[in-house]
């Protein structure tokens, strides 16, 4: 694949109006709106201090049940009783993909770029709904991941195989950089869980030249600042968002689903790579949430993915 570069860009945006034109033609030849093709929620943009937040799903995202809580890991019937009791399971769970953009004066900064086309038919909708919501994505200027999950790194990269986001500079963990393009990782990876390592060797070279590595802690954008939450991957980070008195805290995968993580959060689950750090940051996360009452936008928390943590005995729910 080739790198970014100008003539890229523009090829970017032949395409795009080409779509949006289409999308128009589509609105007037029914004689209703264009959302027709393209299917923009109304969920409204959070405002604190100067930014301005909008959650943007990149689709739905299904997946075995025995994948996420496997027998070596979970008791099965407990498992199951606990999912049914939320009326989940019992073969397959469905998991929302939201992705956050962040609007300040001067820069469009979106966090992980979805899935793309190569991942699930039922995700990869980023592109068509920034496009509905009027955002073109050449003008986003800064990219941030929480790791380098298909579902949170592939879309890097659009159907046609050029770069979604061309104008942008990217931004990882440095943990996750090193994690993921060791030469060790892939033979050190279960073979079905392989493809995770293909898949991001194949898309994070490509970011060399415009790619900031940052570290736990640090203020790596205006009002962004990295918060350790390891264990899902290596360099697994939420950001927290600080405007004025507020800020608000976005998870990536650090909690997941909203059943499971809030109200079970000692489960050790397949999808964290190292369970027991996942687990006790998990456990400060959500105390720290619940005591700040702190606002919170899960990655993969029922769409669009707001809310707060409550306390509920020994362990916690989730408020939409
Ligand atoms: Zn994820």
């Amino acid at each position: 694949m080739m790198p970014f570069n100008k003539k890229q860009t523009i090829k970017n945006r032949d395409r795009r109006e080409f779509l949006t034109a289409t999308a128009c033609g589509l609105g007037i030849a029914s004689g209703i709106a264009s959302s027709i093709a393209l299917s923009a929620d109304e969920t409204p943009a959070i405002e604190l201090g100067d930014n301005t937040i909008q959650v943007i799903s990149d689709g739905v995202m299904h997946l075995p049940v025995s994948m996420i809580l496997p027998e070596e890991l979970i008791n099965p019937t407990e498992r199951d009783d606990f999912l049914k009791s939320h009326n989940l399971g019992p073969e397959r769970l469905s998991q929302d993909c939201n992705i956050t953009l962040l609007q300040q004066k001067d820069k469009t900064i979106i966090f992980d770029v979805g899935a793309g086309p190569n991942f699930m038919p039922t995700t990869g909708k980023l592109y068509e709904e920034l496009g509905a919501r009027g955002i073109d994505p050449l003008d986003v200027t800064d990219v941030v991941f929480t790791h380098a999950h298909p579902d949170h790194l592939w879309g890097l990269m659009d159907d046609f195989d050029e770069p979604l986001f061309a104008n942008a500079q990217y931004h990882l963990n440095k943990k996750e950089w090193e994690y993921w393009l060791d030469d060790n990782t892939l033979s050190n990876t279960p073979d079905d869980r392989k493809a995770f390592v293909v898949g991001a060797q194949n898309r994070l070279p490509l970011l060399k030249d415009t790619l900031t590595l940052f570290d736990y802690g640090q203020e790596i954008l205006p009002n962004v600042e990295a918060v350790d939450t390891a264990g899902h991957t290596p360099g697994h980070t939420s950001f927290a968002i600080h405007g004025g008195t507020e800020s608000l805290m976005l998870l990536g995968d650090a909690l997941t689903n909203q059943f499971i993580a809030f109200e079970q959060p000692k489960w050790r689950l397949a999808m964290d790579q190292n369970q027991e750090l996942a687990i006790s940051n998990r456990l400060r996360l959500l105390d720290r949430m619940a005591t700040d009452k702190q606002r919170i936008i899960g990655f993969h928390l029922p769409h669009p993915g707001t809310g707060m943590v409550e306390r509920n005995g020994s362990a916690y729910r989730y408020v939409a």
